[in-house]
């Protein structure tokens, strides 16, 4: 499943591509993503319009056309966005393209079709962010997220403080990965109940888990799965990887056994002797 730095990998590779581009032709292969692709009304908006700002929200990448509309894209578990020559014969599982004023062509391919493309008024926006995107909490990367908003939204809770920084309520976009590699580095056990953690742990937590999504993008995200950026290149993260799909390996810091438990439902993996 893309995490927040393949999004933000993505989102960065699709920016030079097709920023200040116009589309002259949709097209898609009828299935159903997550939700019924509203062909004609996204091809009479968007043919002969020229896109004027590509933003991400959480895992949402948002693409704005001077037409004053926005296509609104979550990848799923298995969906991508790539550029190609418009003669590159169309793969099984893209759904959706975007031919562009040159030889290239924006495709949309989800394997399992858990992805979605939603049409709205840009002006709508607000709409679509009270539904979608509700209740949501800030960006990792941005400066509302710290140690304090941390400490203060796990007051008077008991959960693991694994699933807390995964809750999208707390903070959006800390999928299991890079929480599991934050916890590491941050020396704190997933299933520690959020009210035994103190504010130097907190703000500890909350430095690490920016410095492991940033390290992440800059090596172009995590290839697991196929993850491919737009230009069709893997991402190196997975490389430096310290804990995550590493059960029984020999920790990189005191080369004690990484152990793997289950919290929430996840695989978890943390070092007994470095995370307390
Ligand atoms: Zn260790």
């Amino acid at each position: 499943m893309p995490e927040l730095p393949e999004v933000e990998v993505i989102l960065r590779g699709l920016k030079p591509h097709l920023l200040n581009q116009k589309i002259i032709k949709t097209g898609s292969s009828n299935k159903k993503l997550r939700y019924p692709l509203e062909t004609e009304l996204i091809n009479t908006n968007i043919v002969n319009k020229t896109v004027t700002s590509i933003t991400r929200r959480a895992k949402y990448i948002l693409i704005t056309f001077d037409s004053k509309v926005s296509l609104v894209i979550h990848l799923g578990m298995t969906g991508n966005l790539g550029f190609f020559p418009q003669i590159t014969p169309k793969s099984k599982h893209d759904h959706f393209w975007c031919k562009l004023d040159n030889t290239q062509e924006l495709r949309y391919n989800d394997v399992r079709r858990f992805g979605s493309i939603r049409f709205t008024p840009t002006a709508n926006i607000e709409t679509i962010e009270t539904t979608l995107l509700k209740d949501l909490g800030p960006e990792p990367l941005g400066h509302d997220f710290n140690g304090n908003l941390l400490k203060k939204k796990s007051k008077s809770k008991k959960l693991a403080v694994k699933n807390f920084i995964m809750d999208n309520r707390i903070v959006v976009g800390v999928g299991n990965i890079y929480a599991n590699e934050s916890l590491f580095l941050a020396g704190i056990k997933p299933n520690r109940p959020v009210n035994k953690i103190n504010k130097a742990e907190w703000q500890r937590l909350a430095s690490t888990i920016k410095d492991v999504l940033n390290h992440a993008i800059e090596c172009g995200g995590s290839t697991i799965n196929d993850f491919v950026n737009a230009s069709q290149q893997s991402g190196y993260f997975q490389m430096n990887f310290k804990v995550y799909g590493k059960e029984n390996s020999l920790c990189s810091n005191c080369d004690s056994p990484i152990k793997q438990i289950k919290i929430g439902g996840r695989a978890s993996f943390y070092c007994s002797i470095c995370q307390s």
